[in-house]
């Protein structure tokens, strides 16, 4: 279970400055102003699961697949 979202707990020191693109949102914007999470998404009709780096805590919700949050 993770216990923080904070990328600085995930990602080596030199990556944090660098600037990144949210999966969700499309978002640009520092590693270390954004968050990290293990989420499921699906890829070219593929469920998988990994840490995932969003811009922010709603894309997390947004980006995890719909069967994994009690959806069908
Ligand atoms: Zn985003």
């Amino acid at each position: 279970m993770l216990h923080s979202i904070e990328p600085s707990v995930f990602l080596a020191s030199d990556l944090l400055s660098t600037t990144a693109q949210c999966p969700h949102c499309g978002t640009k914007c520092a590693v270390s102003d954004g968050v990290v999470g293990l989420l499921h998404y699906r890829l070219e009709d593929e469920l998988k699961y990994s840490l995932v780096w969003v811009c922010q805590p709603a894309c997390l919700l947004a980006f995890e697949h719909s069967q994994f949050m009690g959806r069908a």
